[in-house]
């Protein structure tokens, strides 16, 4: 087992990650840019370093300056969070060669995911089902007119490296093609410095949903169930709950099964999600992700397993701690994004906090990194925290979210916390009859 661990992450994820580190008895290493040095990932971990600028491109996603603080400080892996350079094969490829290891999967399983049409080919001949679309790569305005017609309109253009939600446009019908097919591809030229779209049929009222799994590196794997991020604005995810509202234990044990068997027949090492769009009980997949989700503790929550733990054990060559028929569902849990933003119009609110109070009681869990008088630096993301409920069923997980949202204490700043008070007072919500598209409607129509 590593002695010691380099975290190349900030907030509520490097806490996250440090957390599972002492209790393993692991020394945490936390890094961090000029703008972070009073930051609570650095007062909790054993040692940091300073990496760079405020501006995450000289410090966060600066290569060299991460390798070397591992060197400096002789730790032996490097735990990338999510974001920043967990998805990166070429980082991956750079520490290893510097005798470091990666606690994640191996450069090639990022490289093949991280390119949206290679990852769709890949789970095709996996047998994993997939949205109907164009077979890879869609190079002119004529082609993909002619495959839009043969799908059915409406079609959605995507970027082969997209992500986060950008590089993505919606056409209705031919004439709306010509425009979308010319936009993303200028987009994603500008976004991600590679043009290439392609095309998949535009679902109406589908569901988010994705299946956690984790392998083992040496071609045995598991599912753990799904989690429901249907709950959107602007392609971004905004809660989540596991499991899915809508799922029964028979599609559950199906899509896992694939899934599990997909990862490990290509010998898919540590945390993975496969994300799918659900619509009238067919999935079909988007995207892989190679790393730990935002998400992940509402699955940690009914399972009540370590996600982190399991991926610093894989990552030393042990083995995971549960096979497929330990895991077993227990309860509901729900997770709220708390965002540092000012509605309606969700624009950044980065600032001082006056007074912070974090919930707490049974079945409440709070990733944060947050504290009294913290200044919420204006160059990053602006998630904050994460409030995950865990209840016996699906009513008491979202009694104890709002009871929970009323403790919650976060003064300075403008937060998304009233969004989520108003989300449940909804009976759409309180049913769970959502589609994707449902919170976007919903904003338009109080606040349009
Ligand atoms: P990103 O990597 O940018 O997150 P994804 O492929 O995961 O992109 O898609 C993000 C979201 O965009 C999905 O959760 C869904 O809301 C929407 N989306 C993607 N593909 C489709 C589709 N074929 N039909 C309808 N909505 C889609």
């Amino acid at each position: 087992m590593f002695d010691k661990i380099l975290i190349a992450n900030r907030g509520e994820i490097a806490l996250r990650v440090i957390r599972a580190c002492r209790e393993m008895g692991i020394a945490s290493v936390a890094v961090h840019s000029t703008a972070d040095a009073d930051a609570m990932h650095v007062r909790m971990a054993d040692e940091s370093v300073c990496i760079g600028p405020a501006p995450s491109s000289a410090s966060y996603l600066s290569m060299p300056a991460i390798i070397s603080a591992c060197e400096i400080t002789g730790a032996q892996a490097i735990h990338p969070g999510y974001g920043f350079l967990s998805e990166n094969a070429a980082f991956v490829q750079m520490v290893e060669d510097h005798g470091i290891t990666f606690i994640g999967p191996r450069a090639e399983h990022i490289r093949i995911m991280g390119d949206k049409i290679t990852a769709k080919d890949t789970m095709k001949a996996l047998g994993v089902p997939c949205v109907p679309g164009s077979d890879g790569g869609v190079d002119d305005v004529e082609a993909a007119l002619r495959i839009a017609q043969g799908i059915g309109y409406p079609v959605i253009v995507k970027a082969t490296a997209g992500g986060g939600g950008r590089g993505m446009k919606v056409a209705q019908d031919a004439k709306g093609l010509e425009v979308a097919f010319r936009t993303a591809r200028a987009e994603a030229k500008a976004a991600f410095g590679n043009p290439d779209v392609y095309l998949e049929k535009y679902l109406q009222r589908p569901r988010h949903i994705e299946i956690q799994v984790f392998g083992d590196g040496k071609g045995r794997a598991v599912h753990l169930g799904e989690r429901d991020c249907s709950l959107q604005r602007r392609h971004q995810k905004v809660l989540e709950e596991a499991p899915g509202p809508t799922i029964t234990a028979e599609e559950r044990a199906r899509i896992g099964r694939t899934c599990a068997e997909a990862v490990a027949k290509i010998g898919y090492a540590g945390a993975g999600t496969i994300e799918f769009l659900y619509e009238d009980g067919a999935f079909y997949f988007i995207e892989m992700n190679t790393r730990l989700q935002v998400e992940h503790p509402v699955t940690e929550a009914i399972f009540g397993v370590d996600l982190v733990r399991q991926q610093i054990l894989v990552a030393a060559g042990q083995e995971m701690e549960f096979r497929q028929e330990d895991l077993v569902i227990r309860g509901h849990a729900i997770e709220v994004r708390i965002n540092a933003e000012k509605l309606p119009g969700f624009a950044p609110s980065p600032g001082r906090i006056t007074q912070y109070h974090a919930p707490g009681g049974l079945g409440v869990r709070v990733d944060s990194a947050l504290y009294d008088g913290y200044s919420i630096p204006p160059y990053y993301d602006s998630l904050i925290g994460k409030l995950i409920v865990h209840g016996r069923d699906r009513p008491e997980a979202l009694a104890r979210l709002d009871r929970a949202l009323g403790e919650l204490i976060v003064d300075g700043v403008d937060t998304t916390v009233p969004l989520f008070t108003a989300l449940l007072r909804e009976p759409d919500i309180l049913s769970g009859n959502y589609s994707i598209h449902w919170l976007e409607r919903w904003l338009a129509t109080r606040f349009g």
